[in-house]
């Protein structure tokens, strides 16, 4: 059964104009690809940040971004009101560093301290060093996924609340604050990874996908993610371990 009203699963790409800094655009494209070799229909919407949210899409897609950027796209996502709404129908959100800071109650950006949209249980404050490298570790084990990876590169650290949980144990990089990485509270995911994410984990995109449709997902023959995702295991886990990815 689909949660959506739409016979096409709708994909929301929110303000490509703010946040595409960091080329989170291909999760949307892995999503896309995912759905449509499993025969379901697509409708692409790209919202640029001077159009009202539309509050029927089944999965919603942030992506990160420079302090200014980020700190502009949550004060407009916060005036429009309709992310949140599209949340309390249930909808999927897939949200990416600065997007996965500004789930939360509270981030900070350019010395400033912002309000979040306060649609996860996470608060995010300012690093003392960047973190910048490849990410790697085990993922909550109630969600049923393999080792994430990706690339992270961001100045904040986030503190999850007890009404969300972290995503990830890290085995090599910072995420978080060097002990987990992202987050996930009912059909919100946000995660520092980015790669992007998705095409480094399909598994993940599956589950979003699963989480969207109602429906459990056959397995793709396409060989490239998991070719991807070896050689990315291969370099961050045989490269140095826990420290690996710290920078400033
Ligand atoms: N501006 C945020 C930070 O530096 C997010 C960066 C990003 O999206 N990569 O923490």
């Amino acid at each position: 059964m689909s949660t959506s009203p739409f016979s096409s699963l709708r994909l929301v790409w929110l303000y490509p104009d703010l946040l595409s800094t960091y080329g989170d655009r291909g999760n949307l494209q892995v999503l896309a690809f995912r759905a449509m070799s499993r025969g379901i229909d697509v409708d692409i919407v790209e919202v640029t940040s001077d159009k009202h949210m539309p509050t029927e899409g089944d999965i919603y897609l942030i992506g990160g971004g420079e302090d200014g950027p980020q700190a502009l796209a949550c004060e407009r996502l916060i005036a429009d009101g309709g992310l949140a709404r599209a949340v309390n129908r249930g909808a999927v959100i897939f949200s990416v560093c600065a997007g996965y800071q500004l789930m939360g109650s509270s981030f900070m950006a350019k010395g400033q301290q912002y309000a979040g949209l306060g649609l996860m249980d996470i608060q995010s404050q300012r690093g003392e060093t960047r973190a910048v490298g490849e990410l790697a570790g085990e993922v909550d084990p109630r969600l049923g996924l393999p080792t994430l990876t990706g690339f992270e590169n961001h100045g904040g650290r986030t503190f999850v609340g007890p009404s969300a949980a972290p995503l990830v144990r890290v085995t090599a990089g910072v995420g978080n604050d060097g002990q987990t990485e992202g987050a996930w509270a009912n059909r919100i995911i946000g995660t520092y990874l980015h790669g992007p994410a998705l095409a480094r984990n399909p598994a993940l995109a599956d589950l979003l996908l699963a989480w969207a449709t109602g429906r459990q997902l056959g397995a793709l023959e396409d060989r490239w993610p998991e070719a991807l995702r070896g050689e990315r295991l291969a370099a961050v886990l045989g490269g140095g371990g826990k420290g690996l990815g710290r920078g400033d």
